[in-house]
């Protein structure tokens, strides 16, 4: 039984008289206890909206609140004033797309993608792209699930002006080589966007090693409650990024006929912001920072990919789609097909026994198109689950085989 899984109450209730065997955190984390504790602490003693008011109940929450914003900046190793809370990578993503996109796209100008990108990437880019006369070029991603480097090198030229790129996929858990695809895209001139859902939550994102110009991620798969997220933008393109919403909050004086901005982070927060889910967040982090070693989990869940892998390696309508070495090495999630058998069947199958993995195209429906599959099964792991869990879904995938 691993050490951090007692910090996590939900597994304390059997699921319809089943242990809860949870594999889906790459869609959302479970919460630790200390985070349940903060949001209660900060909503039954604590709670004032923040950057108004004047009396003191008001002046702690706003402290809390730049506290949180500073935690999130120590953790990724940027400055306070380059983080502003969203609600989540796409509020995020939608923002960088409007706010900078629509100011600095032009007609012909190019945005390079992976064609795994989620849909969270893809929309707002796609519908940016469309308003500017832009288009939006996809990187092919090989049959072993990387990206194909040679064509990402021929696609670059002095029209692109942004590469966007999910730091691990979201549908095969490849780790991206980030910094050679920034490296590319600076060399045309180029902005470089990560998407960091799939690796913040596992200590993967770090500025001093890792130089993009905007970071997108969620609170909720990292332990923080829902509707935080963050979105980090180097000081050096605040003055030249026009504001995306309107509203309470972000302006420094407003008329009848004309209106000021605060300065970044807040010309990014219009109306009242999510405080007491950064609060939660940070409660996450400060979680993960005094609990976990992430090097130590992410070689922990490599070795839960191993074992499913081996497992799945064993059953000959099992087909693994991604890099299978490297996610043993070095992955926290396993997507899969079942030959003859719908994603769909399998997952709800699995759910009946308590067993928790996502099933579909993974909010990356251009990509499974062109796989030409209906969907995958993906199981990802997390701090809190075991190799028990891991035997548990491929006890549960041999019955899926035999049922259908
Ligand atoms: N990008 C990636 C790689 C994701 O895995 C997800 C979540 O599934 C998102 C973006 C969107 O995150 P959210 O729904 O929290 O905005």
């Amino acid at each position: 039984m691993n050490h951090w899984r007692a910090d996590f109450p939900i597994f304390n209730t059997p699921l319809d008289g089943h242990p809860l065997i949870y594999l889906d955190s790459a869609a959302t984390a479970q919460k630790p206890q200390a985070v349940l504790d903060a949001l209660n602490t900060f909503y039954t003693q604590e709670y004032a909206s923040v950057g108004r008011g004047i009396y003191p109940l008001a002046e702690r929450a706003t402290q809390r609140y730049e506290d949180a914003r500073a935690k999130v900046a120590h953790f990724i190793k940027a400055k306070p004033h380059e983080i502003v809370f969203t609600s989540g990578t796409t509020h995020g993503m939608n923002t960088i797309a409007h706010a900078w996109g629509e100011h600095h796209l032009q007609r012909g100008d190019v945005i390079l993608m992976p064609a795994w990108e989620h849909h969270s990437t893809m929309l707002p880019w796609q519908h940016v792209a469309l308003l500017k006369g832009a288009v939006v070029k996809y990187i092919p991603v090989l049959p072993d699930g990387t990206l194909d480097m040679n064509a990402y090198d021929a696609l670059l030229s002095s029209r692109v002006k942004a590469v966007i790129c999910s730091h691990v996929s979201n549908v095969f858990g490849t780790t991206v080589p980030v910094n050679a695809l920034i490296e590319k895209a600076h060399s045309v001139g180029a902005c470089f966007i990560l998407d960091a859902a799939q690796s913040a939550p596992h200590g993967m994102v770090n500025l001093e090693k890792i130089p993009a110009d905007f970071i997108v991620f969620s609170g909720h798969k990292m332990g923080g409650p829902t509707g935080i997220g963050v979105l980090y933008i180097n000081e050096k393109l605040h003055d030249d990024m026009p504001v995306y919403q309107r509203g309470g909050g972000m302006v420094y004086e407003a008329h009848f006929d004309r209106a000021r901005w605060r300065k970044a982070p807040y010309k990014f927060e219009a109306g009242t912001p999510p405080f007491a889910q950064a609060i939660g967040l940070a409660a996450a982090i400060d979680y993960l920072q005094t609990k976990v070693n992430f090097e130590q989990l992410r070689a922990f869940e490599a070795s839960l990919c191993a074992r499913l892998i081996q497992g799945l390696s064993l059953m000959p309508r099992a087909k693994i789609y991604g890099p299978v070495d490297s996610l043993a090495q070095e992955g926290h999630l396993v997507s899969f097909t079942l030959e003859g058998i719908h994603v769909h069947d399998a997952a709800a199958f699995l759910g009946s026994q308590g067993i928790c993995v996502r099933a579909g195209n993974l909010c990356a429906q251009p990509l499974a198109e062109q796989l030409g599959i209906q969907g995958l099964i993906r199981a990802s792991m997390y701090l809190y689950n075991t190799e028990e869990d891991i035997d548990a879904l491929l006890a549960g995938l041999h019955e899926v085989v035999k049922v259908f």
